[in-house]
């Protein structure tokens, strides 16, 4: 049987979102004719690549071992991401579709440059200058594909700003994949939504006019699987990853430790020497040692100054480990008291103000418990189903293993189950 699976990822789509999308043109068809589920528990810390990582895994962050955004490099305060297909440590379903003969593609989704896949097409970073983008896509897409794409795309790059013209790419490059190569399976990663939360807060027009705009293009692409025939066989999964909660402040737990001596700067401000080391996740922190036997003291610390610090929590590594599935190598996790984000900068004062540069310092973020605040959604399109659902709430480790069943591809191997009640009215199975 020809079958079919397109997974779309709008970042940081909520439940509440749902309201909005209902009465957009496109979307709101789409969710029409979708099961829903309204609440999907995420993956801690509810950082963009360490959950698209669970959601094509179906694994937690202690097995794919993307346990960040950006890795762990002392000193570099804007480190590069994890963005490799070889950082994952267990295979995705892509992978295994592919194993199973069919052809897969992916538009933007994370951790997966240099992946093997059919199709693969990534944007440039927003600090990419314009006359550079185009080079830097290649250099992390399918060869010849960013140059085949671009008659289709447009100048999207020119005309629009960069989270605009991302998802505007993003949805062409997707619905002219589908008119030259017709992939069987599709990954694609939007992003504007999330941006305009991390721009201007959780909640407000702002946010109806980013779905404006996305419905228009995400238009172009459904039509297009309309046209090619492909509507009644193709499974359409809008997925997300993670809610917002508004910040109020920003504390550097790095300036609380060099204001404790336990991390050391040269004359130039540049990070000399440490024994505890934060690295920011936004609403928490991971923290690192390089010498354990300060470990009973910096929780002492942590723990005594939590208030003053905006900590909710100070997790050791075990119990990060035994109540999220995170593991990595840092000693402790420290988590936000809802409204404080937390900063790796040294040189920054201990309590600074929220600012628009950086996603993790911005009026609105995440890197929180997955279980606290508005909660990612999960909309499913299946022609082969022969009827609507609704659930209250999955798991996003769930997501993988029952888009597997759908397509009738086996998917044992990770810590998700599929989610019973979506596949069975799906014919095949
Ligand atoms: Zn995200």
């Amino acid at each position: 049987m020809d079958r079919r699976l397109l997974v779309i990822s709008i970042d940081s789509m909520i439940e509440d979102d749902l309201r909005i999308i209902a009465k957009l043109d496109t979307l709101g068809d789409i969710l029409g004719r979708s099961s829903v589920v309204w609440e999907m528990t995420s993956t801690y810390p509810t950082l963009t690549h360490s959950i698209h990582s669970s959601i094509i895994t179906g694994c937690y962050p202690d097995r794919h071992g993307v346990i960040s955004n950006e890795r762990f490099i002392p000193g570099n305060l804007h480190a590069p991401w994890y963005d490799k297909a070889s950082d994952l440590k267990v295979a995705t379903l892509p992978d295994l579709c592919k194993s199973m003969g069919y052809t897969t593609a992916s538009v933007c989704w994370p951790l997966t440059v240099g992946a093997d896949m059919t199709y693969v097409l990534h944007r440039a970073g927003i600090r990419v200058p314009l006359e550079q983008k185009g080079e830097a896509m290649r250099a992390s897409s399918t060869e010849g594909l960013v140059d085949e794409v671009e008659p289709f795309t447009g100048k999207c790059w020119d005309e629009l700003p960069h989270f605009e013209a991302s998802d505007r790419f993003s949805c062409r490059a997707a619905a002219y994949l589908y008119k030259e190569h017709k992939p069987d399976v599709m990954y694609v990663h939007l992003i504007l939504v999330d941006h305009m939360r991390h721009q201007k807060g959780v909640y407000g027009e702002h946010i109806e006019q980013a779905y404006q705009f996305l419905d228009i293009e995400l238009k172009v692409l459904w039509d297009t699987l309309e046209q090619e025939g492909l509507l009644d066989k193709t499974i359409v999964n809008i997925t997300s990853d993670h809610g917002h909660l508004p910040v109020e402040r920003v504390v550097s737990l790095n300036r609380f430790f060099k204001d404790n001596g336990l991390l050391c700067l040269k004359d130039n401000g540049e990070l000399d020497t440490w024994q505890a080391y934060a690295h920011t996740c936004a609403l928490s922190a991971q923290i690192y040692l390089s010498d354990s036997s300060v470990a009973e003291r910096v929780y002492s610390l942590l723990d005594r100054n939590s208030a003053a610090l905006g900590i909710s929590r100070v997790f050791t590594a075990e119990q990060a480990e035994n109540e999220y599935h995170l593991r990595g190598g840092f000693s402790f996790v420290v988590e936000t008291d809802g409204h404080t984000a937390f900063s790796s900068d040294y040189n920054a004062p201990l309590v600074g103000r929220t600012g628009d540069e950086d996603y993790r310092y911005s009026v609105a973020t995440h890197g929180h418990l997955p279980t606290v605040g508005p909660q990612p959604c999960f909309i499913l399109y299946n022609p082969f189903a022969s009827r609507r659902i609704e659930l209250q709430r999955g798991r996003i480790i769930d997501q993988a293993p029952t888009l597997a069943k759908l397509m009738g591809i086996p998917m044992s191997d990770c810590d998700g189950e599929c989610i019973k009640e979506l596949c069975e009215d799906s014919k095949w199975i």
